[in-house]
């Protein structure tokens, strides 16, 4: 089933009868030439990747809920690539490239919108700071441009610019960021995965991995035992508790972060706003929902929901921001599970057992790395070598402390990232 204008059209004027279910729901199979646990946007990019970029399609994806309910179906839908250091910037940037050819991949509507993210800054010291991140973009052949106050009120006339507690002193904007419709992501890739021959199993929750003489050999899981020759363990926020199944003791805490969508308005924030003051961002849905968010809740849970205390102060910062952010109602609120690292920087690497991989510690940004991710670590699951742009993500860095890529300047705080 091919998607198009016409087809949508002719589809439109007979009723929508011929549109057929989006994915197979087929039967585990005893063994695959690979096995993604996690059926999360990572894992499902990259099975993806694996049956398109390298040929292979007997693959599973494991999900023990349904397709979309982690994360990747949770966040804020933010996707740029404005990172400073070397590591991450060229795999963000990597991944952006491929945000922008994505829909015609794979011939579905994931609504990316490139409408803009600016970062505001309200100081001198911020200002060089985002002098040099600009630069370091502009560097790694992105996009930046540096705004002062008039420039930032041009393009967000509602902002507070009076009398307030933290002045804007500018903000750098980055054209090409925005943001994309987070279900739409997973089904899209998910939809791309199974055409290629993808076996998708959800309620299908892992609950051991097979290792014999140091190789992985397959999973235990609530459909029966699979055998595969590869596995990766691409579980986001439950990462800690999937690698312990393969003995393994992660460098990850797990914690909560909170996002809030208003109810619909009229188009009134056509970009992504980020607070530099606090932990605040913001965009507009295209159903016209305010969808924002701010900091993690600052303990580690495996709860996927948040706490008042975290909602409080996010609204403080909207209000200081932006005070006719007030006259929304806030509909819903809702919670997932960040998988944090020391450095504030992922892991797409081997583990010491052959055969198993591991992809994560996305911390709360990997929603944008959902392509760039997929592709990288297809990339080292069918060669057996890091993809450059991903070279960085180094499970060992956490143990020998070379390498590290500590991109917020936070040291070794995982709640503080
Ligand atoms: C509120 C919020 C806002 C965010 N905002 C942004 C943003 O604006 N921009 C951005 O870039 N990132 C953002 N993020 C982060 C981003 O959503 C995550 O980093 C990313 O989605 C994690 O990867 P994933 O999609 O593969 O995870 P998930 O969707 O969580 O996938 C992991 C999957 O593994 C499954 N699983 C777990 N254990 C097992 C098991 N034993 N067996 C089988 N399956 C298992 C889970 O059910 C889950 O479906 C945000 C996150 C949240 C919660």
């Amino acid at each position: 089933m091919k998607f198009s204008g016409l087809r949508v059209l002719k589809e439109g004027l007979t009723g929508n009868n011929g549109w057929a279910p989006h994915w197979r729901d087929p039967e585990p199979k005893a063994e695959y030439d690979a096995v993604i646990i996690g059926g999360g946007g990572h894992g499902l990019s990259t099975a993806y990747y694996l049956a398109k970029n390298h040929g292979m399609s007997n693959i599973a994806v494991l999900e023990k809920g349904y397709i979309g309910g982690g994360n990747v179906g949770r966040n804020t839908t933010i996707v740029r690539a404005n990172y400073f250091l070397p590591g991450n910037s060229e795999f963000y940037s990597h991944s952006l490239r491929l945000w922008e050819g994505l829909e015609e991949d794979l011939n579905y509507n994931v609504m990316h919108s490139q409408r803009g993210l600016i970062n505001l800054f309200h100081s001198d010291g911020q200002r060089d700071a985002f002098v040099r991140r600009g630069n370091a973009m502009i560097n790694q052949g992105d996009d930046a441009i540096l705004l002062d106050r008039e420039g930032v009120r041009k393009h967000l006339p509602y902002l507070d610019f009076e009398n307030v507690r933290f002045p804007i002193y500018g903000g750098l904007l980055h054209p090409r960021g925005g943001t994309a419709r987070h279900d739409a992501v997973a089904w899209g890739f998910a939809r791309g995965a199974d055409r290629r021959g993808v076996d998708l199993l959800q309620n299908c929750e892992v609950t051991g991995i097979d290792i014999e003489n140091g190789v992985a050999k397959g999973v235990q899981t609530t459909r029966g035992a699979i055998k595969a020759k590869k596995i990766a363990i691409v579980t986001a926020g439950r990462s800690g508790q999937v690698a312990a199944m393969a003995g393994m003791r992660l460098p990850i805490e797990s914690h909560i972060l909170q996002a809030f969508v208003t109810e619909g308005l009229k188009p009134c924030i056509d970009h992504v706003v980020s607070f530099g003051m606090g932990h605040f961002y913001i965009s507009q849905s295209d159903k016209g929902g305010l969808v924002f968010g701010g900091d993690l809740d600052f303990y580690a849970s495996y709860a996927q929901r948040g706490n008042l205390p975290m909602a409080e102060h996010v609204m403080e910062a909207g209000m200081t921001l932006m005070p006719m952010i007030g006259k929304a109602k806030v509909l819903r609120s809702w919670g997932g599970i960040m998988d944090m690292t020391p450095d504030g920087s992922p892991i797409i690497d081997k583990t010491d057992t052959q055969g198993l991989f591991i992809d994560c510690g996305w911390c709360y940004g990997g929603f944008k790395a959902v392509p760039g991710s997929g592709y990288a670590l297809a990339h080292l699951m069918a060669t057996g070598q890091s993809r450059e742009t991903a070279a960085g993500f180094r499970l060992d860095r956490f143990r020998t402390g070379r390498g590290l890529i500590d991109e917020e300047g936070t040291g070794s705080q995982h709640n503080l990232h």
